[in-house]
């Protein structure tokens, strides 16, 4: 169900549709969807705000599971057929259809490749609202004005980029098939403060029963962030690049001053630049100088 969250905050629901299991392999993951009503205009700097949101929500999903990490596909924009006023206070359902019908992503669809669709909706205020099951498919709808554009909803306890991590997590959480938590350390009983609350209990293994939670990355894959490896170590052995370290007889230290632009990093003494921080998706990179700043306005959550 979807209610705003201004008007009642942990009151969704998750409603399961059950499937049968598929016979086949089945992959799905997050495909966030960057909604700009009618009315609304598109900017790199709300865009880049989305892509470093986003990434928070990732690595948040790479710290809770044990053995998986969240699988989530670049955001895209669609620039929709309705305006934000429509959408809010006349029919949302009109405007989730809208992305389903022009982007082609169906997040019940039974193909191979499923879908947990997440629109992130300009003008869409506090609305927030998700539902799915465990065999990859879902969708939540939640508004960007917390995370991009504070001044159009100040005043809402819930506007500021902090509540808006924790409700992406949370509503994300519903599809994955979640049902509220009373665990007040439980981030399905919450929307603040999400770098204090967890999945407890069951939630983690019914999160990596979905095919949107493949295992984490072997050893040497090149990574970011030691959550997202299998070894929990992720560093450059020394030298200019940053893989998954079998163990902790790999040191994770960074050759001084190696690493080229673009290239992730550790810290800015690593970069040839010297300026490490987060790029256009939201990932810690070598960046030219410190002219770049995609996420100036977007707390970066690092595990
Ligand atoms: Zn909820």
């Amino acid at each position: 169900m979807m209610k705003p969250l201004f008007r009642a905050l942990i009151s969704c629901i998750a409603l399961s549709a059950f499937l049968a299991p598929a016979a086949m392999a089945v992959t799905s993951s997050v495909k966030p969807v960057y909604y700009v009503p009618t009315d609304k205009s598109w900017s790199f700097s709300d865009f880049h705000g989305v892509q470093c949101g986003v990434r928070n929500v990732q690595r948040w999903y790479s710290r809770e599971l044990f053995n998986d990490n969240a699988r989530f596909d670049k955001v895209i924009t669609y620039y929709g057929n309705y305006s934000s006023n429509h959408c809010l206070n006349v029919n949302m359902g009109d405007c989730i259809a809208d992305v389903v019908n022009g982007t082609g992503i169906d997040p019940w669809t039974n193909d191979k490749y499923r879908a947990k669709l997440l629109i992130i909706g300009r003008g869409f205020q506090g609305w927030a609202g998700g539902t799915g099951d465990t065999a990859g498919h879902g969708y939540a709808v939640v508004g960007a004005e917390s995370l991009v554009a504070q001044s159009e909803c100040a005043g809402n306890w819930w506007c500021n980029q902090e509540v808006w991590n924790g409700t992406v997590i949370h509503e994300l959480g519903h599809t994955f098939s979640l049902p509220h938590s009373a665990d007040p350390n439980s981030i399905m009983g919450a929307h603040s403060d999400f770098e204090n609350k967890h999945f407890t209990a069951g939630e983690p293994s019914t999160v990596a029963t979905d095919p949107a939670t493949p295992t984490k990355d072997p050893n040497w894959t090149r990574c970011e962030f030691d959550e997202q490896c299998a070894s929990n170590r992720c560093g450059c052995n020394g030298g200019n690049t940053m893989y998954c370290l079998p163990h902790s007889g790999y040191p994770k230290y960074c050759s001084s001053g190696s690493i080229p632009n673009w290239e992730h990093c550790r810290n800015d003494s690593d970069c040839q630049s010297g300026y490490c921080a987060p790029d256009h998706r939201g990932e810690y990179a070598c960046l030219p100088h410190t002219g770049y700043q995609y996420c100036p306005n977007t707390d970066i959550f690092i595990p």
